[in-house]
C-alpha cells in the first residue's frame, strides 16, 4: 500500500470511525462504504429499471456518513424528498484482489443492518443530467447501521426477512433470498474492480417500497438474524 504512515500531522487528524461488535470491547474499524444499486427486482422496477438486463454497479458513502448506537438521523438540507432505504451490511474482514466466488464468504466478518438514506430529489437530478450520485447519497449522516454481528455467531445468511416501519407501519419488505446479486457475487465483482480490505462494508441494496420520511418520525428496521435499527427524523 502505497500510503505514507505518519504520526505527525500539520493539522489533526480525522478519528477513526468504528463499529461496536456484538458481544465484544472491540469495534470494527471502518475504511471505505460501497453501497450496491438496485439488487431487488421489485425496487429496480419501482425506479424505472429492467432488473434482468444490468449488472451490479457500485456507489461509495464515507466512513464519517455512519450513523452508530441508535443516534437520530437529522434532517438533511437541501431536499424536500428524503427515502429511506433499508439494506442488510456486509463488514468485510479479509481484503483481497480477483476473490473467486468459492472463497468469497471467508472474507466476511460480519453482518448489520444499514439504511442508505437518500435524498431522492437530488439523486433525480444527477440521472437526468447524467451526473455522478454522491450529492444525493454521500452526504452528512446518510448511514444509520447498527453493530456488526460477528459470522462467527450467525453464520452468513442467505434468506430471512428484512423489513422497514415508519411510525409502526410497514413501508419495506423483502427477504433476503431475492437479492439479485449475491454476497459472495458482490464481493467476487466488487474485488475485480477495487481491492478489498479488512474495514471495508457493503451496503447489499434495498427491497422495494423506498418512500419519503419527515422530521419527528421513527424508522424501525429488522432483518431476520441480525438485528434491528431504530432510527428518529431529527
Ligand atoms: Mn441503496
Amino acid at each position: 500500500m502505497n500510503v505514507a504512515v505518519s504520526t505527525n500531522f500539520v493539522i489533526a487528524p480525522p478519528a477513526v470511525v468504528a463499529v461496536p461488535v456484538r458481544g465484544l470491547a472491540a469495534r470494527f474499524p471502518v475504511r471505505r462504504i460501497y453501497c450496491v444499486g438496485r439488487n431487488y427486482a421489485a425496487h429496480a422496477i419501482e425506479m424505472g429499471s429492467d432488473p434482468n438486463r444490468e449488472p451490479p454497479f457500485f456507489f461509495q458513502k464515507n466512513p464519517d456518513n455512519l450513523v452508530l448506537g441508535g443516534a437520530d438521523f437529522p434532517y438533511p438540507p437541501q431536499s424536500k424528498n428524503v427515502h429511506h432505504e433499508i439494506e442488510m451490511v456486509v463488514a468485510i474482514g479479509k481484503g483481497g484482489r480477483d476473490i473467486p466466488l468459492a472463497r468469497a464468504l471467508d472474507h466476511v466478518y460480519g453482518y448489520a443492518l444499514g439504511l442508505d438514506m437518500t435524498r431522492r430529489d437530488l439523486q433525480e437530478d444527477c440521472k437526468k443530467g447524467g451526473r455522478p450520485w454522491e450529492i444525493g447519497k454521500a452526504f452528512e449522516h446518510s448511514a444509520p447501521m447498527t453493530d456488526i454481528v460477528p459470522a462467527s455467531e450467525v453464520g452468513h445468511p442467505d434468506h430471512g426477512e428484512i423489513w422497514l416501519k415508519v411510525n409502526g407501519e410497514l413501508r419495506q419488505k423483502g427477504d433476503l433470498n431475492q437479492l439479485i446479486w449475491k454476497v459472495p457475487e458482490m464481493i467476487a465483482y466488487l474485488s475485480a474492480a477495487f481491492e478489498l480490505q479488512g474495514g471495508d462494508l457493503i451496503f447489499s441494496g434495498t427491497p422495494s417500497g423506498v418512500a419519503a420520511i419527515k422530521r419527528g418520525d421513527v424508522m424501525e428496521g429488522h432483518c431476520e438474524g441480525i438485528g434491528r435499527l431504530v432510527a428518529k427524523v431529527g
